[in-house]
């Protein structure tokens, strides 16, 4: 058996080999490293995959979040609503930018930031809300856009791990999570849904302004050659890598598709398990499973990783600690109780592996190997 890895990223370039080297190739033989032909092709395919009127590439995910807010015009002691439950950087950037970061706690079943929870939060200095697709599962964007509507809000949805869901209307229409708010961010790390072979990002707009000042912004703060008007950053996407994201976008659907199967083979093995939730699939999101998350109950959550460990079956847990109890986001505003669900999820959660080159006998070792250790203990 082929071993076994949170993401298999050697065997995925392997099925597609000679489509990345060449592109690779042509990029090396033009030796247009920085905004080559490949950074533009890439962006327009991805607004037409996306169905969004503006791309602007970066130099990662973390930069995408920034971006926006700086663009926003976010002035220090803005208020800034996001998730207690997430991967840091989404709260790094708000403190970064000497915002302050309000933190709301998580549906228990989707692991999303909760609309009710938001509007307790809001308050007359609330700028902007950071929804977070987590694991690849849109956030409930309906409920959220409302509360900006209601309260003159910005959205910026963090994207970083939906790169391809679709957030399904009231109405059954569609649009792809990222695009509806006013800015949507995402990261194109290797072990992404849609990841390049080093780091990247990009932020998706419809507004026309928002997109001429992200550009701005992404390149020094500059209007005219060498006359700047805002103060910016460096943040652009190299072209070797939007030739590898021309590539990867192109089998984005069939990787989704491809995740979800491993998805349903999990649920169908753990479905019927007291000690073990399944992720709960929300009906207004085609979830693109980023990761298979479980949720213990009651039974050792450590011992279980060990287990696998010692059978060559990794699971990792995202993530261990909530952002109000990280050492550096420690804040009197804040104590240990006051986000219950995310303390909980903190405490129970593992994620299985998961990614598009999973194989039958692989998947029959993984679910055998944990339910060998549920009927033990
Ligand atoms: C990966 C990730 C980011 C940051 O992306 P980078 O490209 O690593 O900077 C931000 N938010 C979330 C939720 C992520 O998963």
């Amino acid at each position: 058996m082929k071993k076994i890895q949170m993401v298999d990223l050697h065997s995925q370039y392997l099925n597609i080999k000679s489509e990345i080297d060449q592109q690779i190739q042509e990029v090396i033989d033009s030796c247009a490293f920085i905004n080559g032909p490949a950074v533009h092709a890439f962006q327009n395919n991805f607004e037409q995959y996306l169905g969004v009127k503006h791309v602007i590439p970066c130099a990662n995910g973390t930069d995408a979040l920034q971006v926006s807010m700086m663009a926003l015009g976010l002035q220090p002691g803005d208020e800034v609503i996001t998730s207690s439950f997430t991967f840091i950087a989404t709260a790094e950037v708000i403190a970064l930018l000497k915002l302050t970061p309000v933190l709301v706690d998580v549906d228990p079943d989707t692991f999303n930031i909760d609309p009710k929870a938001i509007e307790r939060a809001i308050t007359p200095k609330t700028r902007a809300i950071v929804p977070v697709h987590l694991f690849g599962q849109a956030a409930p964007m309906e409920e959220i856009m409302a509360l900006a509507k209601k309260h003159h809000l910005y959205i910026v949805e963090d994207n970083c791990q939906a790169t391809g869901s679709d957030y399904i209307f009231e109405d059954g229409s569609r649009k792809k999570s990222g695009t509806i708010g006013h800015i949507g961010c995402t990261s194109f790390f290797p072990s992404k849904n849609l990841g390049c072979y080093g780091d990247g990002g990009a932020i998706f707009t419809n507004d026309d302004d928002l997109a001429k000042q992200m550009r701005v912004v992404v390149n020094h703060g500059m209007t005219v050659r060498y006359y700047h008007d805002y103060i910016g950053v460096n943040s652009r996407l190299d072209s070797i890598q939007a030739a590898i994201l021309k590539v990867k976008l192109s089998h984005l659907d069939e990787y989704a598709s491809k995740r979800r199967a491993v998805a349903d083979f999990y649920d169908k093995a753990f479905g019927h398990q007291t000690k073990l939730k399944i992720p709960v699939r929300y009906s207004k999101s085609n979830h693109v499973f980023h990761q298979y998350t479980l949720v213990s109950q009651g039974i050792d959550r450590k011992a279980l990783i060990e287990f696998l460990a010692t059978k060559g079956v990794p699971a990792m847990i995202y993530y261990p600690v909530p952002l109000h109890m990280q050492k550096a986001y420690l804040d009197p505003r804040y104590k240990p109780g006051d986000f219950p669900v995310t303390e909980h999820l903190c405490e129970t959660v593992f994620s299985l592996p998961m990614h598009t080159e999973l194989d039958q006998e692989q998947l029959n070792y993984i679910t055998s190997n944990v339910l060998e250790f549920l009927n033990r203990t």
